[in-house]
């Protein structure tokens, strides 16, 4: 039996990962599963699937957390050390969906104890991609992709070498206002940023993909797992959302990867790797979708692309930065104290600040540094965004 551990097990990713685990329970043992908020579904699947522990991230719901399991046997914690302690729980396989920064300490612990890591959570690799991967080799782990753009990278890049790459294209549905007016753009509401065309995701990363801010992290992520040059990265709008990328060959042949918008495809890739197991998803009947359609992202309505441009550019800390920068503008949009353009503008007005503030930038990249500065870019949106409030 294989060991697993699902971290952000009561979310979107967490829950399609349980659904393919709970089709075959003989083949895996549950170590740990993490959740937030979500109590009674943390602890009926750590019933139901006979974890050893469940953490919430909330250390206020730790009773509750307890009460929900009493009588289990199976053991309750709650807070940041927990689940740090539950990356340290020796386990084969490790699903890491976390949303946000928070995913980044308990992934490297995994990855400490020599566990493959299924990274959903790109926050990972934004935040502190060369000191992730330098950890993977350290300790003999492996870090396989799951966000679905990366898995169709990677399975693209089979039996290929990295030479042989002249560039890769990952695609964009454009979310939810691909359609609209660039002039309407600034009056839209948070409920109709958070419902995507073609994808059912949580609602963070529903509206990251509205601003393209969702596309931003990708091609940072792209930069950092695949090791390519930022110029050899290309983002394509295509609005289907059935070729997920393209892995463009120095002999002129691109490599498409194409399948149903179910994640359910990349999480059971990365879980079944290397080998191609039976998978739920549907399947595409191409006579009947007809036609796909491709066009070049207009960075004029996302300006979150040429962010990302620029983060790369620089390095360092810069991505620890500019993901902070947008998890904060994105809780002051959620929380409709600032508007959907408005996001944007914050993230790019605390780079610059940080680029004018010596030394910062250019500390080096540990976990310590990446959270300190997590930490202080959050603090000047915040200050950013009640000044233009006040
Ligand atoms: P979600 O909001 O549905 O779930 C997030 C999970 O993290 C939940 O279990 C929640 O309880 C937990 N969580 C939230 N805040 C936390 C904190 N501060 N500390 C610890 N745990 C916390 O999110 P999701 O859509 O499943 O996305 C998870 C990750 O996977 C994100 O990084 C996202 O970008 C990535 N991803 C998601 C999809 C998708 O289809 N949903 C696709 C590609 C990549
Ligand atoms: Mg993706």
């Amino acid at each position: 039996m294989r060991k697993v551990s699902i971290f952000g097990a009561t979310g979107s990713i967490g829950q399609n990962t349980l659904d393919l685990i709970s089709r075959n329970p003989n083949a895996y043992d549950v170590v740990a599963l993490t959740g937030g908020g979500n109590i009674s579904k943390l602890a009926q699947d750590a019933v139901r699937l006979g974890a050893d522990v469940a953490v919430t991230a909330f250390d206020d719901r730790l009773d509750d957390l307890r009460s929900a399991l009493a009588g289990s046997g199976i053991k309750a914690a709650a807070g940041q050390a927990a689940l740090i302690e539950a990356g340290a729980r020796p386990a084969d396989w490790v699903m890491s969906a976390i949303v946000g920064a928070a995913g980044l300490a308990p992934g490297i612990e995994a990855l400490r104890q020599g566990a493959t890591l299924a990274l959903a959570n790109k926050e990972t690799l934004v935040c502190a991609g060369p000191l992730v991967l330098e950890t993977a080799r350290n300790y003999g782990a492996r870090l396989l992709p799951v966000d679905s753009e990366h898995s169709a990278v990677f399975q693209a890049l089979v039996g290929e070498d990295m030479t042989s790459v002249e560039r890769i294209i990952i695609t964009a549905s454009g979310g939810a206002f691909r359609d609209w007016p660039l002039r309407d753009l600034a009056n839209a509401t948070v409920e109709q940023a958070s419902s995507h065309p073609n994808w059912n995701m949580g609602q963070r990363i529903t509206i990251d993909s509205a601003s393209m801010f969702n596309k931003a992290l990708e091609v940072i992520e792209t930069k950092e797992y695949f090791g390519i040059q930022p110029s050899e990265i290309e983002v394509l709008v295509h609005p289907e959302s059935i070729v997920h990328a393209m892995v463009g060959y120095r002999d002129g042949a691109l490599m498409a990867h194409m399948g149903a918008p179910d994640m359910r495809h990349a999480i059971g890739y990365a879980l079944h790797w290397p080998e191609r197991l039976d998978l739920p998803v549907a399947r595409l009947d191409l006579a009947q979708l007809g036609q796909l359609s491709f066009s070049a992202p207009d960075e004029a309505r996302y300006p979150a692309l040429r962010l990302a441009r620029e983060v790369m550019q620089r390095g360092g800390l810069t991505g620890a930065i500019f993901n902070a920068a947008k998890e904060r503008a994105l809780d002051h949009f959620i929380a409709r104290r600032i508007r959907f353009l408005d996001m944007a503008d914050a993230v790019s007005s605390v780079l610059e600040r940080f680029e004018a503030t010596d030394g910062l930038i250019d500390a080096p990249l540990t976990l310590d540094n990446v959270q300190q500065t997590d930490h202080l870019a959050r603090q000047w949106v915040d200050e950013t965004v009640l000044e233009r409030a006040g």
